[in-house]
């Protein structure tokens, strides 16, 4: 069966789902591997190492193919050349894609989403959400401390004592986690904050102070936080609003599944921040952390007192930022889904494996169910 690598067509993406060192992994394991040519360019990748690992380079790669790797959902038209019930691996968020989840459907497309993978043990290896969310918290760790015109460490020199800086990230799952661990290796103070009464645990590992804001704790299911009462936001807002005011650095990492991001910081906390500081908003693709975040864009926001201003900076695909280390975790990702969708040498997903059944969003057998 030919397992295709379809070059990505929306503007920003940079990554690409499969890399020239895993392709002889899949030829191994009895697929063809077709690529479309320019597939890997902006991630650094060149079509030569992609035939020199044993794939096929060619405008027709998805012709005939039985399964096709994308980093974002590949256009239901694009898909018209491919073999019949052809099945498709990419990032899907179908409540954006509602149209073409559809048209996919009634095309007897099989589509696996790479963002249902169960976060369960034995997905790890599987879970895309998580290795882009690395790539992300370290990318706005290493904006933070190079947008900040202050050194992240202490330094006793000669000449003095240079300070370390104060670091605040809000939002302590794997990317804010990660964008701690960055900060304290480049020597910066850094508190953390999340819902989440698991997370103080881990943010106290890393080095870093957990802030405590006497609330209750958030924790939905799945471990996963829950959306917080216009209440208790208010709430959360006030009590953070001190620790905000005296960080040079500000991350905010915070989400709820399938919801908007949570409103954690106001256009007036922002102008309260000293001269100079820095906010970087990863969610600001998702609606933001903070008020009046762009993503893709840097907001300079007047402080209250007149003088100078805070930089606030909103992530847009941040991992496409990072195009090649995002990409090959990504196709390990990718390439382990593959691996367990492979039974006795064919691509043949077991549809009542827990994490098989996660991924699904379209597949002929459920339009018999819906009729
Ligand atoms: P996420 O991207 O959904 O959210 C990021 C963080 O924002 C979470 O830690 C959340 O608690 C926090 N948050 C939400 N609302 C907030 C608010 N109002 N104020 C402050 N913080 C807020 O989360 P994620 O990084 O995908 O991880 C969520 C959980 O899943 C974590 O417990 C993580 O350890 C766990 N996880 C488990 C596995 C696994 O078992 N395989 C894999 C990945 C993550």
């Amino acid at each position: 069966m030919r397992i295709a690598v379809a070059r990505e067509t929306e503007p920003g993406e940079t990554r690409v789902a499969l890399v020239p060192e895993l392709v002889g992994r899949l030829v191994s394991a009895g697929y063809e591997v077709a690529v479309e040519p320019g597939a890997g360019r902006a991630a650094l990748l060149d079509d030569q190492e992609y035939a020199d690992a044993g794939a096929t380079v060619s405008d027709n790669a998805l012709h005939g193919a039985g399964l096709v790797l994308s980093v974002q959902p590949v256009k239901p038209e694009a898909l018209r050349f491919c073999a019949p019930r052809a099945a498709t691996v990419s990032f899907l968020f179908a409540g954006r894609h509602a149209d073409e989840v559809a048209q996919r459907q009634s095309a007897g497309i099989t589509t696996f989403a790479m963002e249902q993978v169960p976060r369960i043990s034995r997905a790890q290896s599987m879970d895309a959400l998580s290795s882009q969310a690395l790539v992300s918290g370290y990318r706005c760790a290493i904006v933070a401390a190079g947008r900040l015109r202050e050194f992240f460490p202490l330094s006793m020199t000669a000449a003095g004592t240079v300070r370390p800086a104060q670091v605040l990230v809000l939002g302590a799952g794997v990317a804010g986690l990660q964008a701690i661990a960055t900060c304290r290796r480049l020597g910066a103070v850094v508190k953390g904050y999340d819902v989440r009464a698991a997370a103080a645990e881990e943010i106290a590992s890393l080095g870093a102070t957990a802030i405590d804001l006497e609330l209750p704790t958030l924790e939905g299911s799945g471990g996963y936080a829950r959306e917080m009462t216009e209440e208790r936001a208010q709430l959360q807002r006030e009590r953070l609003a001190p620790h905000i005011a005296a960080a040079h650095a500000l991350i905010t990492t915070a989400a709820v599944p399938g919801r908007q991001a949570p409103l954690l910081v106001t256009a007036e906390m922002v102008a309260g921040m000293r001269p100079g500081s820095v906010v970087v908003d990863l969610a600001a693709d998702s609606g933001g952390n903070v008020e009046g975040v762009v993503a893709g864009s840097v907001v300079n926001v007047p402080t209250a007192t007149g003088h100078g201003s805070v930089q606030l900076w909103g992530g847009a695909n941040v991992p496409s930022q990072m195009p090649a280390p995002a990409s090959r975790l990504y196709a390990q990702n990718v390439v382990n889904v593959i691996q367990l969708m492979t039974r006795d040498g064919m691509f043949d997903p077991d549809l009542n494996d827990e994490i098989v059944a996660g991924m699904l969003v379209t597949h002929p057998s459920l339009a018999a169910q819906a009729a």
